[in-house]
């Protein structure tokens, strides 16, 4: 999973680890240090590196981490963190035991799954299991009352869970429109309520997500989970001006030029020549494609780099390797190209490049592959 440590090419994620850590300490204060902070590093830690992303986060002051996958779980604790992981996603009853191994808590929501798990467990420590409830997602967790209670008799006559959370999980708690944030919350109320009727309640209470966490922290019991927000992103434009503190992004995105060309009027560049030069203009090729997650449809919609703080629109189509620029001058050769990031005052940010494709800021640092090498810096020291 881990990122190459040696990079022959000159493309390249630069990582802020130090804005990481900021992120984490200003979120708590804002909150009033009354909430506990999930660090959320799945999908390799939202593309940044779920390692190195986890030990900013416990810098800063998270207590839990959290992954989608059981893999990315165990990544963790072979990597030495020993404070506790959930992991958000289903796992398969078969694995509990793999997970109990690790002491690696699981996201629980089906009673046969209590059994068929408890069945292929060794005994001795009990697994930590958090309880995962649908209040309007509609993607996993219990719905109805009655599967509630069936579901905490069942795991609380077994000695082979212990149950430390219970959580739901918001649709729209990064609009502006909050109705649907508030009935979902109404209805999380009534289950924690209900859940303290049948069983002590849990230790960990979670249901927000970054942008909950940040609006509405009186909102989030004893927990929330900070995933995108820690990286330095927005969790949607919409909510971008009203966040409580500033972000701080982790990702940016270089190259640099690796040949500068003088083209002539009537001249085009790329797969299709759909771009034909209008009078002379000097061409830079920069080493990244879509095999990198640099998308094709960077170059339509007005798709740009900087170039000693100018911006160079990119022209014709992006290639699976390389693409190309049009430069407002004979640059040199290795010049560094800025796709994502600061460059002498001016910016790309990752919501910039996430609305030149039609998407969220999530997707963006997620699409870099893997051929991209991360570089970990800290501005913080
Ligand atoms: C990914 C995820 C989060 C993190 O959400 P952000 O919007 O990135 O803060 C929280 N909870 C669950 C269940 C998730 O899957």
């Amino acid at each position: 999973m881990a990122f190459q440590e040696h990079s022959y090419r000159d493309t390249w994620v630069e990582v802020d680890l130090g804005n990481i850590t900021r992120n984490v300490e200003q979120v708590i204060r804002s909150t009033g240090q009354q909430l506990d902070v999930m660090a959320v590093v799945k999908a390799d830690g939202y593309g940044h590196g779920a390692v190195r992303a986890a030990a900013a986060a416990v810098q800063g002051g998270a207590v839990f981490l959290g992954t989608a996958l059981l893999e990315e779980a165990i990544e963790l604790r072979e990597a030495g963190f020993d404070l506790p992981i959930l992991v958000l996603g289903r796992t398969r009853p078969e694995d509990a035991e793999t997970a109990r191994e690790y002491n690696i808590s699981l996201t629980v929501f089906q009673k046969e799954w209590l059994e068929e798990a408890a069945a292929c467990m060794a005994p001795g420590q009990a697994l930590s299991v958090h309880l995962k409830t649908d209040t309007g997602m509609g993607r996993i967790g219990l719905r109805s009352d009655e599967e509630i209670i069936d579901f905490l008799e069942t795991v609380s006559s077994q000695p082979a869970f212990d149950l430390e959370g219970i959580f739901t999980h918001f649709a729209t708690a990064d609009e502006q429109e909050t109705s649907y944030f508030y009935r979902q919350h109404e209805r999380f109320k009534e289950i924690v309520e209900l859940t303290g009727k049948i069983v002590q309640l849990p230790p960990y209470i979670h249901c927000g997500n970054s942008a909950a966490g940040m609006r509405f922290p009186d909102r989030c019991f004893t927990m929330f989970r900070f995933g995108i927000s820690m990286y330095g992103l927005t969790p949607s434009a919409e909510i971008n001006e009203e966040l409580p503190f500033a972000l701080q992004p982790a990702f940016s995105l270089y190259s640099r030029l690796v040949q500068v060309k003088k083209i002539s009027p009537g001249e085009s560049i790329s797969y299709g020549a759909t771009y034909t030069a209008e009078k002379e203009e000097y061409i830079g090729t920069v080493p990244i494609g879509y095999a990198d997650g640099w998308n094709r449809h960077h170059s339509t919609n007005g798709g740009y780099v900087l170039i000693n703080g100018e911006k160079a629109p990119i022209v014709g189509r992006v290639c699976m390797d390389q693409m190309m620029v049009r430069l407002s001058g004979p640059e040199e050769t290795g010049t560094k190209v800025t796709l994502i990031g600061k460059d002498n005052g001016t910016e790309i940010t990752v919501l910039d490049a996430a609305e030149r494709l039609g998407t969220i800021t999530y997707e963006i640092p997620c699409m870099i592959s893997k051929r991209v090498p991360r570089k970990y810096i800290s501005s913080r020291n």
